[in-house]
């Protein structure tokens, strides 16, 4: 992302947007953060677990349960906050779950908004929206 043309184009045209459209409203880009993933053995690790479940402001144990559950496997966290995964997944296939994840269980249906709580009541998960206040349930695993 830091390498010249593409950026500066990019930032100019973000510039020449905010000027016409003001604000830009409720609607925040709000950027999934990219898992790094390895391969060692026949283990995956996602290196940047940690990181990554706190920048999606939601519990280790229920993305780890996320991951375990996609792609059918056993997994864990160990020490370093990395999430073990046993068989092997390409990076993009983690990726491609992460951003459903977050399209699903962060991200406001209604508003788009990021700024949500995930919580359980009884057999759902329901995700509400700090910014509309909407509310939608999901079936919990
Ligand atoms: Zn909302």
């Amino acid at each position: 992302m830091s390498s010249g043309i593409g950026y500066s184009y990019e930032s100019l045209l973000e510039r020449a947007f905010t000027k016409l459209a003001g604000k830009k409203g409720s609607e925040e880009i709000f950027e999934v953060p990219r898992a790094s993933v390895l391969i060692i053995g026949g283990k995956t690790i996602i290196q940047n677990f940690r990181e990554i479940a706190r920048a999606l402001g939601r519990e280790e144990d229920l993305l780890k349960r996320y991951f375990m559950k996609e792609f059918n496997t056993p997994g864990s966290v160990n020490e370093a906050g990395q999430l073990e995964l046993k068989g092997k997944f390409s990076s993009t296939a983690v990726n491609q779950l992460l951003e459903r994840f977050v399209q699903k269980y962060v991200k406001c249906s209604t508003c788009g908004s990021a700024h949500t709580k995930l919580y359980k009541r009884g057999k759902v998960f329901v995700l509400k929206c700090d910014a509309c206040g909407a509310e939608t349930t999901f079936q919990a695993f």
